[in-house]
């Protein structure tokens, strides 16, 4: 039978609940264990697909089509467990599912109410779609205190009191600040976030203290003993150098054995993290470093590009160099500033992006690279402007463009107007709903034989994540090989263009999906390793 670990945050939000979370579940997997981890989040958005990344970061997209919390990607890199709609749930789409009911007639005489209908809702998808899991691990976004989040933390309150008290427990991450004027770590704000918790209904069976330096045992009693918690389970989370470091340093806290022991396992004497010491290793000790530009639009956000960032630095990990990340804003690149931006660049990346603003930014960026010899990966948007930019300046189509920026004459991108979905036939209009509607999630892709591509691969067949509602207008394909861009990936269908590249380049490729969404640092995706090795070939060149 599953248990079930609830991860709460309290004092302030971005203390890494959701590392913390993915830390653990790697630790229990290191012990055997099947895990599953989950994000419930309070806001009223239905998914976070609509949100600006500015706001709330990058939009993860799951193999099975769902836009989801950025968390999610944490989990699956940490974990390798792909996570599935049924794993992340918003305030908005439990409100969203009731309010369907309601209107339907489904409570047809009764008062529909936070207590218990919302409730109910929510206890019901911690509970939902599991398969022989032995942990299931959810965190509730936001923080302790918030009023939005307040039906979540009653759900786990109820979930945990209806059902074997044994089989769940609470965790919660607080922080101890250092007070430099007092030269002190301070307690209080972790006593009053867990008063906070307490008066809830909830009493955590270990808290997990951020710190930026060690927190002195009397401190760790005496938050033991004002929060009512074992002295044993107060355990230190200090700042770690890399993310990677996370499970080997909640390892040496004890921070799985008393998550064991509460569950009445059996605690092993000791396992065995060489993935993660090599992956930290890595990251600490590089044999060098490449530059890296990406020219986006959300680039003053560095969570807006979550899985790019770590999937670069997976890249980096294959091939022991740090990747040191140029973050260049789009509409700050014009025709007298991109040498100079870009000349120091060892690849350029332009990757997934919407709307106009910023395009002819990225469009320059590419010229550059494929003019002047320099890798270039194109991811999603990135594909879709090296297809424009080709069109402009080698095939002279000088209005090419893309209908999402408004009406043209030469869609070198285009609306998807319909796509195969396994074996049904999806269909867009110009005015569809723009949330949940994209072409989203796993889809296979075919690779040409004897292209970078199917080398890099090494397999004819992909299967990666999708989210686009455009698409490289497939009559430009043709007059784009005569001038040497070949399309060397398309659906199985034939019909959409997955992957674009430019042999006679030492490295220039443009692909339809999201590798970086798959990409795991124990196990780099094969285009990133490819595409840092190239950065670091046109370094050693120089
Ligand atoms: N805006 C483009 C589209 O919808 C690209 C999307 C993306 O980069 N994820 O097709």
């Amino acid at each position: 039978m599953a248990r079930f670990i609830f991860v709460t945050g309290g004092v302030v939000s971005s203390l890494g609940k959701g590392l913390a979370a993915a830390s653990l579940a790697s630790l229990l997997q290191h012990h055997g264990y099947k895990v599953r981890i989950r994000k419930l989040d309070p806001y009223l958005n239905v998914d976070p697909g609509t949100m600006s990344p500015y706001e709330h970061g990058e939009v993860y997209v799951t193999d099975d089509g769902a836009e989801t919390d950025l968390d999610l990607g944490h989990y699956e890199r940490f974990t390798g467990v792909s996570s599935k709609k049924s794993d992340n749930i918003t305030s908005g789409r439990v409100y969203q599912d009731i309010i369907k009911r309601e209107r339907k007639g489904e409570y047809l005489g009764g008062t529909v109410q936070v207590v218990p209908h919302v409730t109910n809702e929510i206890k019901k998808f911690i509970n939902n779609d599991l398969s022989g899991e032995d942990f299931i691990i959810c965190e509730i976004g936001g923080t302790i205190g918030d009023i939005e989040s307040l039906p979540f933390i009653e759900a786990i309150r109820q979930f945990h009191y209806e059902n074997d008290t044994s089989m769940s427990m609470f965790i919660h991450v607080t922080l101890v600040p250092y007070i430099a004027s007092s030269g002190e770590l301070k307690t209080k704000p972790t006593q009053h976030s867990v008063k906070e918790l307490r008066s809830l209904g909830i009493q955590p069976n270990i808290l997990l203290c951020r710190a930026d330096r060690e927190i002195p045992l009397d401190q760790r009693d005496k938050i033991a003993l004002f929060c009512n918690v074992k002295k044993n389970n107060v355990i230190q989370a200090i700042n770690a150098p890399t993310i990677y470091e996370v499970p080997i340093n909640f390892y040496n806290e004890g921070l799985d054995k008393r998550v064991l022991e509460y569950f009445s396992l059996d605690v092993k004497k000791s396992i065995d993290l060489k993935m993660w010491k090599n992956v930290s290793d890595s990251v600490l000790n590089p044999k060098g470093e490449v530059n890296i530009s990406i020219v986006g639009k959300y680039t003053g956000l560095a969570d807006a590009y979550k899985s790019l960032n770590e999937a670069l630095s997976h890249g980096g990990i294959y091939n022991r160099v740090k990747v040191k990340i140029n973050w260049i804003e789009s509409e700050d690149i014009n025709e007298s500033n991109v040498s100079k931006l870009l000349s120091n660049s060892n690849g350029v990346l332009v990757p997934g992006g919407f709307g106009q603003r910023g395009s002819e930014g990225k469009i320059l960026a590419i010229k550059f690279a494929r003019e002047n010899n320099i890798p270039y990966f194109g991811i999603c948007f990135g594909m879709q402007m090296a297809a424009i930019e080709a069109a402009r300046n080698l095939l002279n189509i000088k209005d090419a463009s893309s209908s999402e920026f408004g009406k043209t004459k030469s869609p070198v991108v285009g609306l998807m107007t319909e796509w195969s979905k396994e074996n049904t036939v999806e269909k867009r209009q110009s005015n569809s709903d723009l949330g949940g509607t994209m072409r989203l999630g796993s889809y296979n892709a075919i690779i040409s034989k004897g292209s970078k591509a199917r080398e890099i691969y090494e397999s004819d067949t992909i299967d990666e994540r999708h989210r686009h509602r455009y698409e490289v207008n497939s009559n430009f394909c043709e007059p784009l090989l005569k001038k040497g861009i070949i399309f060397s990936g398309f659906s199985p269908d034939g019909l959409l263009p997955e992957i674009l590249e430019i042999p006679s380049h030492p490295w220039f490729i443009g692909v339809q999906f999201h590798p970086e969404l798959k990409s795991k640092p124990f196990e780099p995706h094969p285009l990133f390793k490819s595409f840092i090795g190239a950065a670091l070939e046109q370094l050693n060149k120089k």
